[in-house]
């Protein structure tokens, strides 16, 4: 058999070791985290502990975390008229999203309507019309991500945050694809809620968490039942899960030398690219994107077919969008940056992580330069067309 290699961590990444440990010690246990027995208490301290964990990742209060099925619940659960602020008790009236948010967030949780906001053709959020936006509503929440899942733009939240904040808003930030990678503080972020998920950073799948800055409360769960943690989601807790989870935030913290090693090889894997195939476009290479991360539009290619080709030689490696539906959709997240449909549907993605090797990469690139030239039917003008395509929605 081939030996395979995997570039789509922005998907899933591998389960870091530590966190499988811990997994496996918590599944060995019993004890439901809410019984007042010693058996309860035991798997209450692991709960407590992860916890912990995951407020030191993004610099908040252990009290302030809400543990939840994945990010997509967490995002569900912040994205609701019910959130309270000091003495500020009156709902929240309207929802601001980027155009380029992750599905869990464009859908607009609990609120009836969602105005978008719209990005530039680098794919950075626009702060000038989302200030413009802002500046006619009243009692808004607005839910914009760190880091985007598919071209890995790293969006200037703290700038954001200010001009939501002027606007009497409210800010949610999805920082799922973050940790681990850059750094995430929910305070220097200037982040009123902030998703993050296990799976993204080495924990196991089914786990997320949504933390609140001090002062913040969500009056309205999302799940109703028990009183579980702290009345804001009901349900007996994914013990072991969560334990996995709270270890792999806690390895996840110390991220430098990962993040370093990932842009080595991430520039020289896009340097490959550009050398084999020169009408490749590296999507938003001129701006701040996180290390792991490598949108590649390739003019005239099926990015379904090359998923494809790539997984039948040993390379796992996705579209631009997830195609959580089994058919790939042509990105939303392109479509807001200008690219049309056929372009757009030409993107593949490339995500590695703190296990990627320089072997990894020789397979990518031996198998980009044997797929690519004849799956892309390379046209002389095609890096033309993707010029044109980025001039026009910047106009
Ligand atoms: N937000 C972003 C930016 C994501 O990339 C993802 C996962 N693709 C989610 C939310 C949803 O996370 P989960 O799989 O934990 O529900």
């Amino acid at each position: 058999m081939t030996e395979r290699v995997y570039f789509d961590w922005n998907a899933t990444a591998p389960l870091r070791a530590h966190a499988r440990e811990a997994m496996i010690a918590a599944l060995e246990r019993v004890g439901n985290p809410s019984s007042v027995h010693g058996e309860g208490r035991a798997a209450r301290a692991l709960v407590e502990k992860a916890r912990e964990q995951v407020a030191a990742l993004v610099g908040g209060e252990p009290r302030n975390v809400i543990f939840t099925s994945g990010a997509t619940e967490a995002n569900m659960l912040a994205l609701t008229p019910a959130i309270e602020t000091g003495a500020e008790r009156r709902p929240r009236r309207t929802l601001f999203v980027s155009a380029i948010e992750h599905p869990s967030v464009r859908t607009g949780g609990r609120f009836g309507t969602v105005t978008e906001l719209p990005v530039t053709a680098d794919g950075v959020i626009d702060l000038a019309k989302g200030e413009q936006a802002l500046a006619h509503s009243e009692l808004a929440l607005v839910s914009l991500m760190l880091a985007n899942n598919e071209t890995g733009t790293v969006q200037p939240i703290r700038e954001l945050a200010d001009i939501v904040h002027r606007a009497g808003a409210l800010l949610h930030v999805d920082a799922v694809q973050a940790p681990g990678r850059i750094r995430v503080d929910i305070a220097a972020l200037g982040a009123d809620l902030l998703t993050i998920s296990s799976h993204k950073l080495g924990g196991p799948q089914g786990a997320g968490a949504l933390m609140l800055r001090e002062g913040v409360r969500i009056t309205e769960p999302l799940i109703r039942g028990g009183g579980q943690e702290r009345n804001r989601r009901a349900g007996t807790e994914n013990v072991a899960a969560i334990a996995g989870f709270g270890v792999a935030a806690a390895c996840a913290t110390a991220f430098e030398d990962d993040a370093k090693r990932m842009i080595g090889l991430r520039n020289q894997i896009e340097a490959g690219i550009r050398a084999i195939t020169p009408q490749a476009v590296i999507v938003g290479a001129a701006g701040e994107r996180l290390p792991n991360t490598t949108l590649v539009v390739m003019p005239g290619m099926s990015a379904e077919n090359a998923v494809i080709a790539f997984d039948l030689n040993g390379v796992a490696l996705s579209s631009g969008a997830a195609c959580s539906s089994g058919k790939v959709q042509p990105s939303h997240v392109l479509a807001a940056m200008g690219f049309d449909e056929k372009l757009a549907k030409s993107a593949l993605r490339i995500s590695l992580g703190r296990e990627t090797t320089p072997n990894d990469m020789e397979s990518l690139l031996l198998a980009w330069k044997k797929l690519v030239p004849s799956l892309s039917k390379a046209r002389s003008d095609t890096t033309q067309t993707v010029k044109a395509a980025i001039a026009a929605s910047a106009a």
